[in-house]
């Protein structure tokens, strides 16, 4: 097999939305790469391979103000949960970064800059739904109203979830903003466009799609962005890349109040990462001494990016535009994969699927199960891909453990008891069994280099079967048993351990764990493609085999796609029964108050209600509407102390806006059994403190 020359290899997987953990979608894509990677090493190339989270943009903002947080610190707390999930399935990124991280803001402006210099920017005032109450522009995922085709109510500001129908926000019947329930109103406002529409960025995009960067079903979809519609015009129009303060991101150079809208500032998080990479060190273990910038502007530096069918048009036309216009090096190729689905149904996009990666972990299933199973099922093209329990099982079980792994169990023992652990000579249909099982190395190569690895472990497993086949010819049980057999039991053994070596260094990318074992069993170094063509000879010594590799347990898949325990069902006196079970970090969300009752007044037309003045510590007076008004009358609760939920967001009632809420206790079935009692604390409590 010919030893390629030593490539240089820029690799990432997708940058994570720091909203959530990883999803089983996320793993599989990480894992996709990782093989690749990982067989690119064992090809002797030099890989570089990073990540980061990708931290700006409205929804964390959001959600980071919901939880209380910073929105650095939001981002900060979901990164330390990716650690687990990354090791736990062996993914060996070589950096992880975030794309708040200062390399970002440094060469996001820097990219811009450049883009401005090629007279690709330009702003244009443009009309926007804004939210009165919260002084912000809303992005269409929050605003809410009916939907302008079928009017269904709280429909998004995009597209409507009852009919499918797509529209612009300013389309909405009776819209309101989700964040704050207000009526939005159109305001103007200057933003900043990059002119993907210009001749130049069309003539560079319609030669660099078609350049063989993409697959060829990728070209038939993005295509006909590019290519002129029967007007002469191309679909694919100016791309906005500015959003208004307050706005979690990266500030635009000279332009106050502007900042970079996530999707400009994402993928120059690749870029990121690797500077940080190389900042800190890590090149220089991988055998790069060069800086990231000599290593970036290298034409020889090969760079890749696997990605999602969901995020095609970024990073096939503005990622490799912006890149181009700004001077930079372009990716050779961006490998897109489909969606995987589990027992054929759809992901959604919040709650993930029914397979959860952490729990799947949790339960002690073999990671390597999972990478055996989705390499097996990926073939390089976009498509979708299924996860069925029954199937993986099946894979697993009969061919992983039953095709593979059986081969070294059913040999070494022989080998350990009867020949002091040492290898011997392979006479000729041996040596014929194990040149075929060379000959094959070079095509398995190529398919990892097409990232076919369903292809790859087809023909694996047909090789598998051959060896299988002359175990089955040779029978070494029995020639144990019979005398003068010795040699040929030697011969046959060891010829199995050799093919078990062969056939491991052709898994090792995608069973990187399992290989290290063998690898330590065998008494080898670091099994790789090249020095496969060298068998371990007679003489070579071995380790008595240790087990491999579990078979699936059924009851494992069964308690994996178990639905979340039950809520306890308990019913208390009270006449409810007990809330769904919650973290602490749910708790932590809610901030309790103690509160000083400064003022209380009934409320005009209403027999429920009363107005009370709250002080919270911060120095102004709140306005909490509470319907304890058949309890307590105004002067016996003024100076008292109490409890109030701090941050619920302010609500709108019939006599007023409402901020925050006073604890009260009550039965379920107020008409039969009325009374509300509210807490009030042990002495010693001050207004404002919190309630942990
Ligand atoms: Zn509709």
């Amino acid at each position: 097999m010919s030893q390629p020359a030593r490539r240089q290899l820029f690799v990432t997987t997708a940058l994570p939305y720091a909203n959530g953990n990883f999803h089983i979608g996320h793993i599989m894509e990480y894992i996709q790469a990782d093989i690749w990677v990982r067989f690119q090493r064992m090809q002797g190339h030099q890989v570089h391979f990073v990540c980061a989270d990708d931290a700006h943009g409205a929804p964390i903002m959001i959600a980071a103000e919901k939880a209380g947080k910073t929105p650095q610190q939001f981002v900060a707390d979901i990164a330390t949960g990716r650690k687990p999930y990354l090791d736990g399935f062996h993914i060996c990124f070589d950096n992880w970064h975030s794309t708040d991280g200062p390399e970002n803001h440094a060469l996001a402006q820097q990219v811009y800059l450049d883009l401005q210099q090629a007279g690709l920017i330009e702003t244009r005032t443009i009309e926007q739904f804004y939210d009165p109450q919260k002084a912000m522009f809303l992005p269409d995922r929050f605003i809410k109203g009916e939907c302008p085709k079928c009017g269904a109510k709280d429909q998004y500001g995009d597209n409507c979830e009852n009919c499918g129908a797509v529209y612009a926000p300013t389309e909405l019947r009776n819209p309101y903003s989700a964040l704050s329930g207000a009526a939005p109103v159109l305001k103007t406002s200057e933003h900043f466009f990059f002119r993907l529409s210009d001749p130049r960025c069309l003539e560079f995009l319609s030669r660099w799609t078609t350049s063989g960067a993409v697959q060829p079903e990728v070209l038939n979809k993005i295509s006909e962005w590019i290519e002129p519609d029967a007007e002469g015009r191309p679909k694919l129009g100016d791309w906005d890349i500015s959003r208004d303060a307050p706005y979690f991101g990266i500030e635009i150079p000279n332009a106050p109040g502007k900042y970079f809208y996530v999707w400009l500032d994402a993928p120059i998080g690749y870029l990121a990462s690797l500077k940080n990479h190389f900042d800190t060190g890590g090149a220089r273990t991988l055998g790069e001494n060069r800086s990231f910038e000599d290593f970036i502007a290298d034409t020889g530096v090969e760079q890749y990016h696997f990605i999602g069918k969901d995020i095609i048009t970024f990073h096939t036309l503005f990622w490799p535009a912006m890149l181009y216009f700004s001077g930079r090096k372009v990716p050779k190729a961006i490998f897109v994969h489909g969606f995987l689905t589990v027992s054929g149904e759809k992901m959604s996009k919040s709650r993930g699927t029914g397979l959860d990666p952490l729990k799947y972990l949790d339960l002690g299933m073999n990671p390597e199960w999972l990478r055996y199973y989705l390499a097996a099922k990926l073939n390089g093209r976009n498509e979708d891909v299924d996860f069925n329990p029954e199937d993986f099982q099946a894979r697993v079980n009969a061919d992983l453990v039953g095709k593979f792994v059986n081969i070294a169990a059913r040999a070494a023992s022989f080998i350990a008891k009867r020949f002091a652990g040492q290898l011997g000579a392979v006479s000729t249909d041996g040596a014929a069994l194990l040149s075929h099982l060379q000959g094959a190395l070079e095509s398995i190569a190529q398919h990892y280099e097409q990232r076919d690895t369903a292809r790859v472990l087809r023909e694996v497993m047909l090789l598998a079967d051959r060896v299988n086949e002359y175990v089955d010819a040779n029978k070494p049980w029995e020639l144990a048993k019979q005398e003068g057999q010795e040699q040929r039991l030697h011969d046959v053994c060891s010829t199995c351990i050799e093919a078990f070596r062969l056939l491991t260094v052709m898994l090792k990318p995608v069973l990187p764990r399992m290989a290290q074992q063998v690898e330590a069993f065998l008494q080898v170094q670091a099994l790789d493609f090249g020095q496969a063509r060298q068998l371990l000879g007679a003489g070579h010594a071995i380790l008595a085999y240790q087990h491999l590799l579990q078979r699936v347990d059924p009851q494992m898949l069964e308690t994996l796609f178990e639905p979340a325990p039950a809520p306890v069902a308990e019913v208390l006196p009270g006449g409810e029964a007990v809330a769904p079970v919650i973290g602490i970090d749910d708790f932590a969300k809610i901030d309790l108050r103690i509160a000083q009752i400064v003022e209380c007044q009934a409320v005009d037309g209403s027999t429920k209600l009363l107005r009370l003045g709250l002080d919270v510590g911060d120095g102004r007076i709140r306005q909490v509407f509470s319907g304890i008004a058949s309890m307590y009358k105004p002067d016996d609760l003024v100076g008292k102390l109490t409890v109030v939920v701090a941050n619920l967001a302010p609500r709108k009632m019939k006599f007023g806006v409402s901020e925050g809420m006073v604890l009260a206790a009550s039965h379920a079935d107020e008409k039969t059994q009325p009374g509300i009692y509210i807490l009030q604390p042990w002495p010693g409590a001050q207004p404002g403190m919190r309630i942990h």
